[in-house]
Order: structure tokens, then sequence, then C-alpha cells
């Protein structure tokens, strides 16, 4: 073996002990979860939640290029109300927390480029900051004010899902309490929205395998509950058993992670 083959042996091993380029890809539901687009603050320690413009930028680009068609919850919503099959090359882009960065840097790009983005709103922080957060470790930013919603909605670019009232830990409340911050959060959004909310994202992933609460999310009436497990759920969905997994895209990620999670379910070990 020549030294150049040599490293080549190396360079492979080294990418399969990070990489999930050598599994099986997973059939599913292909769900990405971003949080905020733009530049980490300082003191961010949670920067992982943040993606560069240019990189966001880079992946719609690389899902259109790749033949993939962007869904809305209630694209979604309507092939499974017809029985219908899930489009191989689909993808549902979804944003949790509601950011203003959302409005400022992602929606441009999405409008520009022709493709549909779906957020998870917490209905109480509208316009307010991402108060669930201790400072001390990510610093508060803006989320989007309810106009700068509405003209997201207006646009045909962007659909909306609840995340509850307040962003709570769902499992340190009070059944009911968790039942509020569910149903509260669907009604007050559908009335500030004037559609229907038929999905719904578990802060924190809090209460997704609980079954108690989610047997309350599905009770508020939401059609769709995401966790904020990492991987790929089965289409048709087995509503009654489990939630519904994402891909989450870091800010670290390139193509070669978003084209791994899209096949494999996962990119890094
Ligand atoms: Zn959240």
């Amino acid at each position: 073996m020549t030294i150049a083959a040599a490293a080549l042996v190396l360079i492979a091993l080294g990418a399969s002990a990070r990489w999930t380029w050598w599994r099986s890809s997973a059939p599913g539901m292909k769900v990405l979860c971003y949080h905020k687009v733009g530049t980490p603050p300082p003191g961010s320690k949670l920067k992982d939640l943040w993606v560069s413009p240019k990189k966001f930028r880079a992946q719609v680009k690389y899902l259109l290029d790749h033949g993939y068609t962007t869904l809305f919850f209630s694209d979604l919503k309507a092939l499974r109300d017809a029985g219908q099959p899930l489009p191989e090359k689909s993808v549902l882009i979804t944003f949790d927390d509601g950011y203003e960065n959302n409005y400022t840097e992602a929606w441009p790009i999405l409008r520009e480029l022709g493709a549909k983005g779906n957020i998870f709103v917490v209905y109480n922080t509208i316009g307010k900051t991402n108060l669930w957060h201790n400072p001390a470790s990510e610093p508060w930013v803006n989320m989007a004010t309810l106009e700068q919603l509405k003209e997201m909605q207006a646009s045909g670019v962007i659909e909306y899902g609840s995340h509850t009232m307040n962003h709570p830990h769902l499992s340190a409340l009070k059944l009911d309490d968790a039942a509020w911050e569910m149903a509260e959060s669907k009604r007050q959004l559908e009335a500030a929205f004037g559609r229907e909310m038929c999905a719904f994202a578990y802060p924190y992933g809090d209460g997704a395998y609980a079954p108690a609460i989610r047997a309350k999310a599905l009770e508020a009436g939401y059609t769709f509950d995401f966790s904020f497990k990492q991987g790929k759920t089965p289409w048709p969905w087995d509503r009654e058993n489990r939630t519904i997994d994402r891909l989450f895209i870091r800010g670290r990620d390139n193509n070669w992670d978003l084209a791994l999670q899209l096949s494999r379910g996962a990119s890094r070990l």
C-alpha cells in the first residue's frame, strides 16, 4: 500500500468513528429542528442552537437542489387525513420557540429560495424574550412580535404550531396545569392567527414520553406532537403509541451532516 492509500484508509477510519455514513438509511419522516438563525451573542453557552444565516441558506438550497418539497404542518395533516404516503423527498423545516431572528434572518431566506417553514410559538413570550432560559447560560434575545408573526403567515411561507404558554418542564407541573399549558396555547394561538394549530412540540421534549401528559396533548386536539429526540419516525405514523422525532441541525453542522441526517436519521456519533 502506498503512503497515500494508507492515509486515505486512515481518513476513512477517522470519519467512520465520527459520522454515520456507514449506517443503512432509515425510512420515515424528515423533520428538521432549528432554534435560532444568527450569530450567538457573547455569553451563550448553547452556541449549537444558533445556525448562521450562511449555513441556513446553504441547507435550504441543498434541500431544494436535491428535489425536496418542503411541507407545512397542514400539508402533513392533509396527507394523514387522506391516508396518503409521504412523498420520499419531503421535509418539514421547524423552528422552536419563535425568535425574532426567525423573522429577520430565516424568513427572508425561505421566501427568497421558495421554501416553507413552521414555527412552534410560546404564546406568553410573543414580543418578549426567552425568559425561560437562565441568562447566565443563554442570554435573553427578542422573540418575534405578533405583527412579525402575522406578516410571516400572510406571506404564505410560515405556519405555526404551539410550544405551550410559558415553555415549562411539563412533567414538573401538576397534570391539570400541564394540560392547561397545552390546551390554552392552542386556543390562544388559533384566536391570534385565525387558523387551526394542528401541531405541538414539548418544551425540552419533556412530557413526550409521559403517557399521562401525552394523553392531555392529544386530548387538547393536536393532530401531531413532536419530541426532542433525534431520529425519523415511520409513516404512516403510529399516533397512539409514539411522538414524532426530529433531526437537530446544530451550529457546527455542514451539508454533509444534513445529508446524513436526512438519510440515516443522525449524522455524528
Ligand atoms: Zn423550546
